[in-house]
């Protein structure tokens, strides 16, 4: 259930419904727009009486949602959500709403002299945030795990020299606290996007979310999985097209390109590409990146290591600084002509 208030209505009037929501046993999501406030309705099993709030002057209508994801819906936000992410100097990085956003950095956080090296080279060349993964989630058990704590100290460090927010990924609930101290964004990896607590764990949290498609999840699964967070209140969630398996093994993964202005026409969260996983080849990567930006993704998400042969993970599709500082020069270009800023 959604309910819209008039135009102009106070605070306290918001306030008002609000309380009767709760009073009924449920959850109101104030969703304040440029036009109106809405407030999504949660926690309700079957439909609710709109004729509950008929009472109350400020409100202009009370309808159902017909989508069984809700907060996340463009029925219940029309507006594209804007989310920002300040560094350490105040330099904003704004995802969503027309701007457009480079996050990149290593697929893994190895080591001071690795870190730094790829976060200078990225900071220099454009990108607005940097990326590494200190906890990283393997296939193998006996691959490179991550540098864990040791690794979000170093991003922490590399946060402060470049000035740049940090992206880095959680897997476990339990480091939530110590990621939050290091990160501006959590990262949940499409290994674990329907890993329900921890959805609900970085739902809690005040910092965004970045939500990676999982391999196997449809556009709808997504979309509901972004709803687990937004539902606990963080409503900063951005999502990510991460390529999907499909019956092609000459490419890591397809990246399902032709999803992003579906997602755009079924969600107000923004959503941005990262065609580092979605191909698994560093050949491949600037053109999909450039396709990316002409069809009118938020942003990009790139792996760049300073040495791509050395990586302890992910190297076969890392771009090294030089091809990565080409690569933002042509994003540039088409930028430009699709009308959007880097
Ligand atoms: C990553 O971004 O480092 C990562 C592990 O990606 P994904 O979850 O998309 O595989
Ligand atoms: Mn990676």
């Amino acid at each position: 259930m959604l309910v819209v208030l008039k135009q102009g209505a106070t605070q306290a009037e918001i306030d008002a419904v609000c309380d009767k929501v709760r009073d009924l046993g449920y959850t109101p999501h104030p969703m304040p727009g440029s036009m109106r406030v809405a407030i999504g309705i949660t926690g309700n099993q079957g439909s609710l009486d709109p004729a509950q709030f008929g009472h109350f002057p400020q409100v202009a209508e009370a309808v159902p949602i017909s989508k069984p994801w809700k907060l996340v819906s463009r029925e219940v936000k029309t507006e594209d959500t804007t989310i920002e992410l300040r560094g350490p100097r105040g330099d904003v990085a704004r995802i969503g709403g027309g701007s457009f956003v480079v996050m990149a950095g290593p697929c893994a956080v190895e080591g001071r002299e690795q870190l730094f090296a790829s976060a200078d080279a990225v900071a220099r060349a454009g990108a607005r945030v940097l990326r590494g993964g200190a906890f990283k989630p393997r296939t193998s058990p006996y691959s490179f795990q991550g540098l864990k704590e040791e690794g979000l100290a170093l991003l922490s460090e590399a946060r402060e020299r470049t000035g740049l927010p940090v992206v880095t990924e959680i897997v476990d609930p339990r480091d939530l606290e110590a990621i939050e101290r290091s990160a501006d964004m959590l990262q949940v990896g499409a290994r674990n996007m329907q890993n329900f607590a921890l959805l609900e764990a970085v739902g809690s949290s005040r910092k965004p979310v970045l939500l990676k498609r999982g391999m196997s999840a449809k556009v709808d699964e997504l979309l509901m999985a972004a709803e687990y967070i937004c539902k606990n209140g963080n409503y900063n969630v951005v999502l990510c097209e991460r390529g999907i398996r499909t019956f092609e093994t000459l490419t890591r993964n397809t990246l399902d390109l032709g999803s992003i202005p579906v997602i755009q026409q079924m969600t107000h969260l923004p959503i941005i590409v990262d065609p580092s996983h979605g191909t698994g080849h560093r050949a491949a990567v600037p053109a999909l990146a450039r396709a990316a930006v002409a069809m009118g993704a938020d942003g990009l998400m790139v792996e760049v290591h300073p040495n791509p042969v050395e990586a302890l993970s992910d190297g076969p599709q890392s771009l090294t600084p030089a091809s990565f500082q080409k690569l933002m020069v042509s994003l540039e270009a088409i930028a430009d002509v699709v009308g959007t800023r880097l």
